[in-house]
């Protein structure tokens, strides 16, 4: 079968991510930072390390197959490429922000005032929803000192912590877009056969995180309130220990009812509760 090429960002926010997360698909590849090309060992793929500008038309254009970039990128660059999967890295949020001081305060106020900003096309987009003109000046970094500099009104930039927002004196007051990284494909390509069973592993990997592995012991007079607390995949493992009376429970649960479910397991008589990782979850 023809070797499959997936982009993903060269250096950056997205690159370490991208790397774990094939590696945690099993794929086996050397990580040279000179490198722009890398070749998987033990799947028919090929890596490309690229600028994340340039992984969406690369995509669409075909020169490679699939890739990893921001949802921002997608939407920015306007192009005919498949969505296959989110990801649940490189989370951050498109906002507009005005300086401490401004009287802007909502939407309306930007008319005719001047907006620093790296993504006009979304910001464009944003603006003609809301029926106001603007003027839209693009620059290609540092967007966030430009109202300091007297040279913008009020910015539209990615924020994730706000921390770059705040030591500059700016406070966001619109959330326009939230992005994190997704894979994308060229058009059609969601029925190749190589690219759906990456797909499954990257699911797998993403469902394990979301997951914690639990074992606990109980009298089995506690069992069925505890057994009642957890759903499980199917049901949970019942094993007996050498101490007459007592069981061990294995099940998985998730990672975001986890200490709730911990705490009511204890209340329930659970002990000595032991908590793993999980690998991968395949269905
Ligand atoms: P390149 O050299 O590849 O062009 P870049 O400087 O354009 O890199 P990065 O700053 O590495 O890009 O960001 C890559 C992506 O990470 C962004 O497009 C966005 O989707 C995501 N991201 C997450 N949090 C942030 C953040 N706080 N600031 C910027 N990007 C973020
Ligand atoms: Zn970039």
């Amino acid at each position: 079968m023809k070797t499959l090429k997936i982009a993903i960002q060269k250096s950056g926010r997205l690159n370490e991510k991208s790397v774990e997360l094939l590696k945690n698909c099993g794929l086996s590849f050397e990580n040279y930072k000179s490198s722009l090309i890398s070749s998987v060992s033990n799947f028919p793929l090929e890596i490309l390390f690229l600028r994340d500008d340039d992984i969406p038309e690369y995509v669409q254009d075909g020169i490679a197959d699939i890739g990893i970039v921001g949802e921002n990128v997608i939407a920015e660059k306007g192009v005919e490429v498949s969505f296959l999967q989110h990801l649940g890295f490189g989370k951050c949020t498109l906002k507009l922000a005005v300086k401490n001081s401004s009287e802007i305060e909502n939407v309306k106020d930007l008319e005719g005032k001047a907006i620093a900003t790296s993504y006009p096309v979304i910001l464009k987009q944003f603006l003609n929803q809301n029926q106001v003109t603007a003027d839209i000046r693009t620059i290609s970094g540092s967007v966030e000192i430009s109202p300091g500099l007297g040279l913008s009104d009020a910015i539209f930039d990615i924020v994730s912590t706000g921390g770059t927002l705040k030591s500059n004196g700016l406070k966001p007051f619109i959330d326009v877009m939230s992005s994190q990284a997704i894979l994308i494909g060229r058009k059609g390509s969601e029925n190749n056969e190589l690219i759906q069973e990456l797909i499954q592993r990257i699911q797998s990997v993403l469902r394990a995180r979301e997951t914690k592995y639990v074992v606990l012991n109980a009298e089995i007079k506690n069992l069925d309130e505890i057994v009642k607390l957890l759903p499980g995949v199917k049901s949970p493992t019942i094993v007996p220990l050498a101490e007459e009376g007592w069981v061990a429970i294995h099940t998985v649960i998730s990672e975001r009812d986890f200490w709730e479910k911990i705490n009511l397991l204890k209340s329930a008589g659970a002990q000595g509760i032991v908590v793993m990782p999980i690998e991968k979850i395949i269905f």
